[in-house]
This record gives C-alpha cells, structure tokens and sequence, in this order.
C-alpha cells in the first residue's frame, strides 16, 4: 500500500477555544514524505507535526516553530487524520489554534470524507513494535506493547460522581473509530473554567464544545453521547497524541489515567529507542490487518 493524502482542498471554520473567535481551517493535499504540517496564514510560518516540535502540554498538545509561533489543541484534528490512514496534508489556520468544533472529531471526520483519500507514489511505512515501552508517573501510565493488531485500552478514575471508574478498549479500524471514538467530547470542570477565564483562556469554552460538570453533575442537557464517553475520548487525545510519530504503529496501546504529557513522553522515548521497533513497508498481511476496512 501507497501512502495517502486528500484529494481536494477543504475549508472549513470554527470557534477557538482559547481566544473564543472563529477562525479559518482549510485542509490541501500534500506530497510524499512530507507528513503533516501546519500552516500558519497570520504569521507565514511552517509547523511540522513531530514531537520534536511539542512546545507544551498542560491542556492540550501544542507544537511551535524556533521563532516562538505555535499551534495549540492539535491532538482531536490529528486524530481524524491518524484514524483516515492520512500520511501527508497541509492544515491552513489563520490564528495559533485549531478549533474546537463541538469538542470531539467527528466534525474532522467529516472534512476528511469530504475531501476522500488518494494514494501517492511511495510506499506507506509503518512501526511495528517488538519491545514493549511504558511510560509512568506514580499510578498513571502509557505503554505500547506489541501486538498483531492495533488496540487501545484505557481506564480512568476520576472522584466526581458523573465519571468515577471507566475503561473502554477499542480494536483500531477507521469503522470502528469512527463509530466507538470519534464523537467523544472533551470535558472539564466549572470552577476550572473560571480559574482560566480570569487568564483571558478558554474564552470559548461553552457547552457547545465540552462536557461542563459542576462538582455534582453534568450541566449539559443533551447529556452523554456514549455512557463512557469520558473514557472513550482519552482514547481519540491518545491517537491524536501518537499521531506525532509520524507513522502508523501496529501496537497494543494501555494506559491508566493518561495524560498528552505521559503520550508526549512515550512518543520521544520511543524514537530514542531503535531496538524496540522496526519500520516497515506496508504491505500484504499487515495491509490487511491495518487498513482492510478502509
Ligand atoms: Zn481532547
């Protein structure tokens, strides 16, 4: 199998989380080996998706550039883009953030079949794992672990009485991301709402774009989408996250209460670690497994 890119330029726009105005998105198709790479129109100024680039991740993954650009909240479009099988695209945005949209990918998703996928002329690589790799902080844990086929499994255990104890495990299709992960929101908490808004942050956090819990309930009226779907989006972060390896990985993917500083970590100490993978042409039965469904 060839690598893929789109094969139209899509537009779209949406309300930024941070600056609660709306800005410009358009997705353009991009050659081989050129990976994903973000555009900034404001500034004139190239952001290749690699972890090298991660400038923070306290809330959300953030990339930047030497002169101190960034983009922030990469991780829901990267996501969709991972879970499409998309090698190469070039992401136009007017301003240092993705939008938010409604809080999950799916709006992404929709772009991205909008825009359908074509395959280029090289060959799609992917890393297949051979060591397993983890990644701790007291309780809290990223690991991959080798695996024939791809699978996520996450759990969470949050004290507030909508979330307490969840996991969810996922065995990695685009049908079933799509179905099982991709309209998952994002959530967070009333009072750290105001805490950020008194920092002129999250001035565009509504409940059109997260799911807002006080310290008893879920303020949304429309309520969940998925019984876990908390759980079920620290799964779509983490595809998000990892997208920035690159490359698609044939892997078993577990963490317990993972965070995009924990992913940001694995993804670097994987790269460091030659021994533990091998990069391989995507063909015949890993094509199968991988990408059969698409
Ligand atoms: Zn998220």
């Amino acid at each position: 199998m060839n690598q893929l890119t789109i094969q139209k330029k899509i537009d779209g726009v949406g309300i930024g989380l941070h600056k609660g105005v709306p800005i410009k998105i358009s997705l353009s198709p991009l050659g081989s080996n050129a990976g994903v790479v973000f555009y900034r129109s404001d500034v004139d100024t190239y952001i290749e998706a690699k972890p090298m680039n991660v400038r923070d991740t306290t809330m959300a993954t953030v990339v930047g550039d030497e002169k101190g650009n960034i983009v922030s909240t990469i991780e829901h479009l990267l996501s969709a883009i991972y879970a499409f099988g998309i090698d190469n695209i070039l992401i136009t945005l007017d301003s240092y953030e993705v939008p938010i949209m409604d809080g999950s990918s799916a709006s992404f998703c929709m772009m991205l079949k909008d825009a359908k996928t074509q395959q280029l002329k090289e060959k799609k690589k992917v890393f297949m794992l051979k060591n397993s790799i983890e990644v701790k902080k007291g309780d809290n844990y990223v690991k991959l672990a080798p695996s024939l086929t791809p699978k996520y499994n996450f759990s969470i255990d949050f004290p507030h009485p909508s979330i307490g104890i969840q996991s969810h495990s996922l065995e990695f299709t685009k049908e079933n991301y799509l179905e099982e992960i991709s309209r998952a929101r994002t959530f967070g908490f009333l009072k750290d709402i105001h805490m950020l808004r008194k920092k002129d942050l999250a001035l565009g956090g509504s409940l059109e774009n997260a799911i807002v819990m006080d310290q008893k309930r879920i303020l949304n009226l429309e309520g969940l989408r998925y019984e876990n779907e908390f759980v079920r989006h620290k799964i779509l972060d983490a595809i998000g996250d990892l997208r920035l390896l690159g490359y698609p990985y044939i892997a078993e993917y577990s963490s317990h209460a993972g965070s995009h500083d924990l992913n940001h970590e694995l993804t670097l100490e994987l790269l460091n670690s030659p021994d533990k993978f091998e990069l391989v042409e995507l063909d015949g039965i890993k094509e199968m497994i991988f990408y059969d469904q698409r």
